[in-house]
């Protein structure tokens, strides 16, 4: 399917699975060699990541521990750029060596919020790794931010677990919403 609609929206393909799926062994194969003997945990930001979260851990081939926390998100297709709270955040974290798995990175208000909460427990170390990345919308540069599956434009994407307005996230590619030409004079 190259073009879908949701709701009033239109989308048109940018990632297919495939594509997806090939480049998330690649990081996998990083992290194992990264990680060799250290026992990370991998800390999946829900809900935009559960697809891509295990796909990922499935190639993943060392002892870690594995788990979900979720903050509050987007409505529509704006950034509100308003986080309340971490719910599921992990209390042992001190001293281990942290993976934040995301699913994309926009103004990265998410992921700064969130790194504040996990650095407050002084663990080993702590790294993120995002399906994807709008470095022309990221505020400020994100240390942590070690793995990138995809580079995008600033436009709004959907499905393969991205949603909009709590639908598509079962789409196994991804999708970028039609930008509507204006009308002629
Ligand atoms: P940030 O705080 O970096 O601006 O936004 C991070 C969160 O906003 C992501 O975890 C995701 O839930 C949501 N988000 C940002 N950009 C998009 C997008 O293009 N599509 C969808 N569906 N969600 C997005």
């Amino acid at each position: 399917m190259n073009k879908i609609q949701i709701e009033d929206k239109e989308f048109e393909i940018l990632l297919e699975n495939d594509n997806i799926c090939k480049r998330t062994r690649l990081i996998a194969i990083q992290m194992n060699v990264d990680y060799e003997s250290r026992c990370p945990i991998f800390i999946g930001v829900l809900n935009g990541s559960f697809l891509f979260m295990a796909d990922l851990l499935k190639e993943i081939n060392i002892s870690c521990e594995v788990g979900f926390i979720k903050v509050s998100s987007y409505t529509g297709t704006e950034s509100s750029g308003s986080i309340k709270e971490v719910f599921g955040l992990p209390e042992d974290l001190h001293n281990r060596d942290v993976v934040i798995i995301e699913d994309i990175v926009d103004t990265g208000f998410t992921l700064g919020y969130i790194l504040n909460e996990v650095h407050k427990q002084k663990p080993a170390s702590v790294k993120v790794c995002s399906l994807l990345l709008k470095p022309t919308a990221l505020k400020a540069p994100i240390d942590e931010l070690e793995y990138v599956g995809f580079e995008i434009a600033n436009e709004f994407v959907v499905g393969y677990g991205l949603d909009y307005n709590g639908l598509g996230r079962n789409l196994k590619d991804i999708y970028r919403a039609k930008t509507v030409a204006p009308p002629l004079p």
